[in-house]
């Protein structure tokens, strides 16, 4: 046949597994484009651990920035991480490089994949914010043993990632769109984020639109998965539940995921690298096969992204070749489960196929454009979190082993004029002037000094002057500045203040 499309797409084979999942995905992709008239122009890329070993510390050389930037999807394998030390993940690198702020994380019932909730119907989407959060990476020691991360919440990444669920809740005739969050006990970050999922939902009016607590959410997909449709979640949380999604239908074996930014998309399975199994040609290749179908629809392939579904589905329902994950689930013999490359054998076999216990790809409703549209935070809010802000006060972060008692004293003879030492905290609970019960010192605490005269806006000069007199007591390691903008305060209460 006649080659009727092209496709650049860069492939990064990763470490570990990597290779092989790639591999089988590239074997199953160019078999199905082969039968359609379509071609993609692989450009082969590097990420991740040998990246890391020729001393190139991002993980993420330029020349895969420049394949990326020149085809603009990406298909990879898992990259490896050191955990708890040495370099930063290669992934989240490549995923921030590119602002890719939406994972999408499909966790559907699959035809011959035991499960505890066989039946039950689940067929949901995780869609998590995959830029901000502690995931903006900013740590610090405060001490040499208080370790800090920033958890970094914007109005701007919050309304791109729930306006981004709600579009995909149309675009994939779903009904219900679940913002979950921890806004119970952070007001500010979880807070933004709970708030603009509820302006957001009256928007999308043709959709439900509920939210609930991050934690109720683990507990009721446990219970009830088949209540939810799409859940939208800030990073960490989004990072957790997605992945106790996929548990519920197969695990790690089956869980697809695509990053889409504005321009930039990337498609990987949610697994990491198995190192245990590299090399062994035994890991399961189906959740990055299914990564390729969201490519496919991404790419404008839906034809193609149906007929690759489907011929995964068909494969699995047969139950003829089955992948050691699933044989192990069976308690079956795993010396018998069917190799990756013979998995994706299998597949390419079943090209045509379509499963008949389960509704085909081609028989969804079809996602028409997986590309979010921009209609951002108003030009009227942008200016409200650059400016218009007074200065109230300061949080001094200091180290002492001092009783809070003696630092409180000390502290409040140095406030000066303008200023009056309002509490000290120690781990987010009040320590000075009411003593709390039961005080575990770690050597860090906050000190919150606020302006006498009602109305203030403090210079700098009367802040840094204060942290200079302070330092001669006790080492202050940051400082935060106290706002308010109108009646609304920029800063939350110590617990038991
Ligand atoms: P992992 O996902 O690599 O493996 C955990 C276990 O899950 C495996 O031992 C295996 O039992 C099972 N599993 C994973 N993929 C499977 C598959 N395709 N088929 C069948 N079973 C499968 O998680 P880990 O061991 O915590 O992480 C290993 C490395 O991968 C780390 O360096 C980590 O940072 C990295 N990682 C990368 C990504 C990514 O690239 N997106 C994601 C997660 C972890």
């Amino acid at each position: 046949m006649t080659t009727l499309r092209r496709h650049a797409v860069t492939l990064i084979p990763g470490d570990g597994v990597g290779p092989e999942v790639a591999l089988a995905t590239k074997r199953v992709l160019d078999a199905a484009a082969a039968a359609a008239g379509v071609a993609f122009d692989w450009e082969e890329a590097e990420a991740g651990a040998e990246v890391f070993k020729k001393g190139d510390t991002s993980g993420v050389p330029a020349a895969t920035r420049d394949s990326i930037e020149r085809t603009r999807v990406a298909l990879k394998g898992p990259l490896e991480t050191p955990v708890g030390f040495g370099e930063k993940s290669a992934n989240v690198t490549l995923r921030k490089l590119f602002e890719t702020y939406a994972n999408v994380r499909p966790a559907r019932e699959l035809p011959g994949v035991p499960t505890r909730y066989k039946g039950e119907g689940i067929d949901m989407v995780i869609v998590r914010e995959n830029v901000e959060d502690l995931y903006a990476g900013i740590e610090h020691l405060q001490t040499h043993d208080v370790a800090q991360a920033v958890k970094l919440i914007s109005r701007t990444g919050s309304e791109k990632i729930i306006r981004f669920a709600y579009e995909l809740a149309l675009r994939e005739g779903r009904h219900k769109v679940t913002t979950a969050s921890k806004a119970n006990i952070l007001k500010f970050t979880e807070g933004l984020f709970k708030q603009v999922g509820e302006d957001l939902g009256k928007e999308y009016s043709s959709l439900e639109a509920n939210h609930l607590i991050i934690d109720n959410v683990a507990h009721q997909m446990v219970k009830d998965p088949a209540q939810f449709d799409v859940v939208v979640a800030t990073n960490l949380h989004g990072d957790i539940i997605s992945d106790l999604a996929s548990g519920l239908v197969g695990g790690l074996g089956f869980a697809s995921s695509a990053n889409y930014g504005d321009g930039v998309a990337i498609f990987e399975a949610v697994h990491g690298s198995a190192p245990k199994y590299a090399g062994k040609n035994v890991i399961n290749p189906t959740a990055l096969i299914l990564s390729s179908t969201m490519m496919l629809r991404h790419l404008g392939e839906t034809d193609l992204a149906d007929v690759v579904e489907d011929a995964v589905l068909a494969t699995l329902e047969a139950g003829k070749a089955l992948p050691q994950d699933v044989v192990r689930q069976q308690g079956g013999d795993v010396e018998a489960a069917t190799s990756t490359s013979g998995f994706a054998d299998a597949v390419i076999q079943s090209l045509g196929s379509r499963p008949t216990t389960v509704p085909a790809a081609a028989s969804r409703p079809r996602p028409i454009d997986v590309k979010p549209h921009a209609r951002w935070t108003s030009g009227e809010a942008r200016e409200r979190e650059v400016g218009g802000a007074r200065v109230v006060g300061l949080d001094l972060f200091l180290q002492s082993l001092a009783a809070p008692a003696e630092l409180g004293a000390k502290l409040s003879a140095l406030a000066g004029q303008e200023l009056t030492l309002k509490m000290i905290e120690s781990k987010g609970t009040v320590v000075w002037p009411n003593a709390a019960p039961a005080f575990d010192p770690t050597g860090l605490f906050r000190a919150r000094f606020l302006a006498r005269a009602e109305g203030s806006d403090l210079p700098d000069e009367t802040l840094l002057a204060l942290a200079a007199r302070v330092a001669g007591v006790a080492p202050w390691v940051h400082l935060e500045k106290l706002r308010v903008w109108g009646s609304e305060e920029g800063f939350t209460r110590a617990q038991g203040e």
